[in-house]
């Protein structure tokens, strides 16, 4: 008797240990760890993922059998599924969403459900076209009726084709009877069979005759008049073959020539030399790069994968949200061609569950990829990067909230091999970590031939607001015509979208606000809305003051849309691309931008911070910066080490060829020393004296944290249970332990929900862990009468 040990779809903390259920003997040894099943849970059919393969069950009573497979191989290997069980504890989430996150969107459990019932019966005739294999015979005699209809409806979607050929042996006896239907009265003998549908036949024969040699998709053959038994009929008759292939989206759009590896300066070869013994040796070092915008980072990740693949073992680059994607990606793909896979969010569904299964086959051996590839079901992992490593998208904001370094870690440590967390400007943890010598710490500290840094120049907006009334200073404005002139290309960065921040009456103060959530509407100048950035909500931009009916309502604050506005009117030859969420939802939008100013189509690049990460265009010469205070603002304890990384990594994109850059950067805070030490791009200063901010405040790296979200739909309630919790905590925990709160959070509200928060700081706290999945367990029970608890292990921000 075999029993299967399964994480149901259920998240409960309880269900973070699996469920048993008896492997019926049709099933007998088909069953293996890291399956999906469908079970019956209750009275109610979910399904779950196989964990292990036991002949005891945990449980004493009557086991219900497995209901049936919904994967005929693993799709969750032996690595991941420990990892899975490390991360549900290391993050305070649920098992089951810890094993859903590392599918790829289009597979996880809900959509899959949704594929089997429309799609069974194919599946079930041809299950290998589902589970890697691209290309299968097909029989369309072996399929019902409902199935053919399923195939056709499966080949119009785009999933699969299915391809005629005419088979080479037919061709006589097919134009015989090509003839004989022509002339009904000679039919005879093997011929006879024609007769039915002839007129589909007819069709079917005179397109093959027409075009010898061509292949013909089924669902052009029907759209061409020939019926699905004609179709049948030329198969039995041999007169055409049939393959059904998975049709392989290929998310590379264009073919991209290949380059051989550089030759490296002696700060890159140290570097190379270094992390290669790693490799060499699968060893489990981290390593801490740290080099400049410009000083060839990448080139170093290259050839260390290069090595990595000489030895047989496969390689996981990570790269920060879609923005780097497109160039990073055409650089990895020029070295390494078709082995390279990548990840991310802008592929579709599925494209990504096909790069997927490249790499679970093992065909890809790179995966290039953004954090949720840290997931990647790569086998023998010879080395894993991290680029931007400070990246703030590397942490997930949602269950489970991971931090793609500590994965990226742990896979490494079973894997053998070394880590490489590259950046111009690490976090902090990083950096104090490679002080200490728990990282190793590589740096690369001059730009790639000398080139110099861009000469950054502060503009205080206080006087300039002053003086008139543009977002663009006077000179910033100089130097846009300048560069202008000189046909050199200009990047302008503001960290906000939409038209406006917000709508105001001018006699009233009037503003209006989301009805779901404690902020303002933004102002969408091209869909006429005012839009909630947090729940979605929209509606119409009024023209007159719901509350005092004056006409005077004005927008405040310059979004991306209106900076491009203003851009056209005072330069109004200039050729202006805008990048932010609004011009990129589109799938291939993004790299559509970024290639039209790659060839110079475009002059000016205005956009959010998606414009200020990675991108290299050597063209462009003036990088402005126009309200570099945005981050400053937060009530955040990392809104200087935020603030200097953006300045830094915008600056980094000017200049980066033989002449010399410049950048503006518009302040309200012209003397904040994140400023100041952005316009040195002084990365060592700035390290010092954020570490004694940080060493005074008792913040990261000298404390770890954890944040305890506490919502229910009536703000008394979150209050008075987070209160409770406060009492708990302080009764379990050490006296060392700092607990700041319950505080309502920056936005209280939001879809109507009321959010509170409780800071923990400490240095060494035994008893926290057992503390917190007390509460998570005590909430689960409805013991805090509907309080939701979210608990976010080292938070990124304390808002
Ligand atoms: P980073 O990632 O540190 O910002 P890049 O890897 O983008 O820097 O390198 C900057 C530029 O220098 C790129 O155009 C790259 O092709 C070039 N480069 C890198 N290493 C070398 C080298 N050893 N010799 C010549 N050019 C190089
Ligand atoms: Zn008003
Ligand atoms: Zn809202």
């Amino acid at each position: 008797m075999q029993i299967a040990q399964v994480i149901v779809d259920i998240p409960t903390r309880q269900t973070n240990n699996p469920y048993s259920y008896l492997i019926p003997d049709y099933l007998t040894d088909q069953v293996v760890p890291g399956m999906r099943v469908a079970v019956s849970f209750g009275n109610r059919k979910i399904t779950g993922f196989v964990v292990a393969i036991t002949d005891k069950a945990a449980f004493d009573g009557k086991l219900k059998p497995i209901d049936s497979l919904i994967d005929l191989a693993p799709v969750i290997n032996k690595e991941l599924l420990q990892l899975a069980t490390w991360m549900a504890d290391k993050t305070y989430s649920f098992k089951i969403s810890c094993l859903q996150t590392m599918l790829p969107g289009g597979m996880r459990t809900k959509n899959q459900k949704r594929l089997i019932a429309t799609e069974d019966s194919v599946v079930a005739a041809y299950p290998k076209i589902f589970h890697g294999q691209h290309e299968v015979d097909y029989n369309r005699q072996s399929l019902d009726n409902q199935s053919v209809t399923k195939v056709l409806e499966l080949e119009r979607q785009g999933k699969i084709r299915v391809e005629y050929n005419l088979t080479k042996h037919a061709r006589p006896i097919m134009m015989k009877a090509y003839q004989a239907m022509l002339k009904p009265d000679q039919i005879s003998g093997e011929l006879a069979g024609v007769r039915k549908n002839a007129n589909g036949q007819i069709r079917l024969l005179d397109i093959l005759r027409q075009h010898p040699g061509e292949t013909f998709l089924q669902s052009k053959l029907t759209a061409a008049g020939v019926t699905t038994s004609a179709l049948k009929t030329g198969e039995q008759k041999g007169w055409v073959k049939a393959t059904l292939k998975r049709h392989v989206r290929n998310p590379f759009l264009r073919p991209v020539a290949h380059t051989t590896p550089l030759h490296l300066n002696a700060d890159q070869q140290k570097a190379v030399d270094q992390i290669n013994i790693d490799v060499s040796d699968r060893k489990n070092d981290v390593f801490l790069l740290e080099g400049v915008t410009g000083s060839g980072k990448t080139e170093v990740y290259l050839q260390s994968i290069a090595h990595a693949l000489e030895t047989g073992r496969t390689a996981l680059m990570l790269v920060p949200e879609i923005t780097l994607t497109p160039q990073i990606v055409g650089r990895i793909r020029s070295r390494f061609g078709d082995q390279v896979a990548m990840l991310h969010s802008a592929l579709s569904n599925g494209e990504r569950y096909d790069e997927w299964q490249r790499i679970n086959s093992g065909q890809a051996k790179v995966v290039v990829g953004v954090r949720s590839a840290v997931f990647a079901p790569l086998d023998n992992i010879g080395l894993i990067i991290i680029d931007e490593e400070h990246d703030s998208s590397y942490k997930q904001a949602d269950n489970p909230r991971y931090q793609t370094r500590d994965v990226a870690k742990w896979r490494a440590a079973y894997n053998h091999c070394p880590v490489v967390l590259g950046s111009a400007t690490p976090s902090l943890e990083s950096r104090a970590r490679a002080m200490k010598g728990v990282y190793r710490f590589l740096t690369l500290p001059e730009r790639i031939n000398h080139h110099a840094l861009p000469h950054v120049s502060i503009v205080d907006m206080k006087t300039e607001m002053a003086q008139h009334q543009s977002i663009l200073s006077n000179q910033l404005a100089n130097a846009i015509s300048d560069r202008l002139e000189k046909h050199e290309q200009i990047i302008l960065l503001l960290n906000r979208r939409g038209y406006s921040s917000f709508l105001m009456c001018r006699d009233c103060g009037y503003v209006p606000k989301c009805p779901n959530c404690d902020i303002s509407l933004t102002v969408h100048k091209d869909t006429h809305t005012l839009d909630c950035h947090y729940c979605g909500h929209k509606e119409p931009i009024p023209s007159v003051c719901p509350q005092c009916h004056s006409k005077r309502i004005r927008f405040y604050g310059v979004g991306s849309q209106q900076l491009e506005e203003q851009v056209r009117n005072q330069f109004p030859t200039a050729r202006v691309l805008r990048m932010d969420v609004d011009t990129t939802r589109r799938k291939g939008s993004h790299e559509a931008i970024i290639d039209k100013f790659g060839a110079h189509k475009a002059d000016i690049l205005l956009g959010t911070q998606m414009i200020a990460k990675g991108l290299d265009f050597p063209e462009v010469t003036l990088v402005g910066v126009l309200n570099a205070d945005s981050a400053l603002q937060f009530p955040d304890f990392r809104s200087s080490e935020r603030t200097f990384q953006l300045l830094t990594q915008v600056s980094g994109r000017s200049g980066r060829a033989d002449k010399v850059g410049g950048v503006i950067i518009q302040t309200f805070n012209p003397d904040h020393y994140a400023i100041q030490l952005a316009k040195t791009q002084d990365y060592e200063r700035f390290y010092a004296t954020e570490m004694r901010v940080r060493h005074d405040g008792k913040y990261p790296p000298y404390y770890f944290t954890v944040k305890l979200t506490g919502n229910s739909p009536s703000e008394n309630q979150t209050a008075s249970e987070m209160f409770g919790i406060l009492t708990f905590l302080k009764d379990n925990l050490s006296k060392q332990a700092i607990i700041l709160g319950p505080t309502p959070k920056a936005i209280t509200r939001i879809n109507n929900q009321y959010y509170y928060q409780i800071i923990i700081k400490y240095r060494k706290e035994p008893n926290l862990k057992k503390t917190l999945d007390q509460i998570l367990v005590d909430s689960q029970k409805k013991q805090r009468h509907g309080l939701q608890i979210a608990i976010d292990n080292e938070p990124l921000d304390f808002m």
